[in-house]
């Protein structure tokens, strides 16, 4: 039974009679409230009466992330200030965040999100939950916060890093549910290993893991070394953090809680939208939120839509997990690379650890891409004629599959970076 089955389990045209008004809904709100969008609506002629089907939204406006750059603070924000409960922001690598306003009721839709994402993955009240995303700014850490306690769980919220500590006290607690980014599920085994704890042996039965793109190869590897089920949760500060997407006992996709979002694909370079089981740039409508409901938002991740009936129960349409994020996406004489392609491939070979580094660099004209992986240990210590072959192996396994040479250097176990966060697989050294 799914945590609000009104709304997970609703017959596809009840769901879809609810988005249209709720839709409607928001295009009025914005019209009434950001000059950003009434003046977007003026230049198109369309109001929320012209509107009459969800396939209509594709007369609406895009919004990008530069438009949220450009409104910086609260530009896009559609209530006053004084109206808002909470405010997050992205980290925002380069320049400015991005902000992510909620009005209190923002903040309730969210908690229920939340416990419904968390619920799908097994999780109960008699759970111990250690939240290890960063608290703070970030949506992760507090919006998890907000779903764990809604279901009723005793939640501990370590946040990210020390991790020493994160090991001594899912020991010592009887923790049963892990939170965290998936890189830092990894960097957390792997220490744990160095302790001498034996995550198998902890009563840790669930693993709920996102924020960054993983491979189900990765994904194996985590469940192998934790003993754990993991799962995979999607969100995006833009529209309001963890919540969006989660995976059911099905792991076939991510459910998008899809009375909250109306989720397109469409072509990155045409913007026509895409049909069911075509990938392409994924654009998410929120249709509930109050404090910043953003248009048809293209969110650079790259996936398709799975519809059809789940065998969970849940009515709402899946994503198929995330390839990479259209940002990410390396273009190496010519050729598309994803970081996602790279991790698969070498989540296959038995020699190296899951730890690798990407980096990317100009020499004359020419685009050189070098890979470095993390050995397992008997390899690296057998020596450097067998570190070669190995690094030969690799190139020839990624050449033949991805058709591009890399140089590929076999580092020491833990020669490279652990993250506690969202992991840095990219180094690009390239003018730009
Ligand atoms: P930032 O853009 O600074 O990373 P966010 O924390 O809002 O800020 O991150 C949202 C982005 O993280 C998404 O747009 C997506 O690229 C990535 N992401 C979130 N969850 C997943 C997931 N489960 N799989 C792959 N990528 C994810
Ligand atoms: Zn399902």
């Amino acid at each position: 039974m799914p945590w609000d089955d009104k709304f997970e389990c609703m017959p596809v045209d009840e769901l879809q009679r609810f988005q249209l008004k709720k839709l409607q809904e928001t295009v009025d709100w914005v019209y009434e409230r950001v000059p950003f969008y009434r003046k977007k609506l003026d230049e198109l002629g369309i109001r929320a009466k012209d509107i009459t089907s969800v396939e209509d939204i594709r007369k609406l406006p895009f919004t990008v992330k530069t438009d949220l750059r450009d409104n910086y603070p609260f530009g896009l924000c559609a209530v006053p200030l004084r109206d808002l409960a909470r405010v997050h922001a992205s980290s925002g690598t380069t320049g400015k965040p991005i902000t992510g306003p909620y009005t209190a009721e923002d903040v309730e839709q969210w908690t229920e999100c939340v416990a419904r994402v968390l619920w799908a993955a097994g999780i109960r009240s008699e759970d111990i939950v250690q939240n290890a995303y960063g608290h703070g700014l970030f949506t992760g850490g507090l919006g998890l916060h907000q779903g764990a306690s809604r279901i009723g769980c005793a939640v501990v919220p370590t946040s990210s890093g020390m991790t020493e500590r994160q090991i001594m006290l899912m020991k010592d607690f009887g923790t049963t549910a892990l939170l965290c980014t998936p890189s830092y599920a990894l960097t957390i085994a792997e220490r744990a290993e160095d302790m001498g704890v034996s995550i198998r042996d902890l009563p840790l039965r669930v693993g709920v893991f996102g924020a960054e793109p993983w491979t189900d190869a990765m994904r194996n590897e985590i469940e192998e070394k934790m003993g754990i089920a993991a799962r995979d949760i999607y969100g995006l500060t833009e529209l309001g953090g963890p919540g969006m997407g989660y995976e059911c006992d099905a792991r076939e996709g991510l459910h998008i809680n899809e009375d909250h979002f109306i989720v397109e694909i469409v072509d990155p370079e045409t913007l026509e939208p895409l049909p069911a089981g075509e990938r392409g740039e994924m654009v998410l409508t929120a249709i509930q939120r109050r404090a910043m409901p953003l248009l048809r938002y293209r969110t650079r991740d790259i996936t398709k839509i799975i519809r059809g009936k789940c065998s969970c129960g849940c009515t709402f349409a899946k994503i198929d997990r995330i390839f990479g994020r259209s940002d990410d996406m390396l273009i190496i004489n010519g050729a598309n690379l994803f970081p996602s392609q790279v991790e698969s491939l070498l989540m296959e070979m038995e020699e190296v650890e899951p730890q690798y580094l990407l980096m990317v660099r100009k020499k004359r004209h020419l685009d050189e891409v070098g890979v470095k992986v993390e050995g397992k240990k008997y390899v690296y210590e057998a020596g450097a004629r067998k570190i070669a072959e190995v690094e030969k192996k690799i190139g020839a396994h990624l050449k033949g599959l991805l058709g591009i040479s890399f140089g590929v250097e076999l580092v020491a176990p833990k020669a490279l970076t652990r993250s506690e966060g969202k992991a840095v697989r990219v180094i690009d050294q390239r003018p730009k």
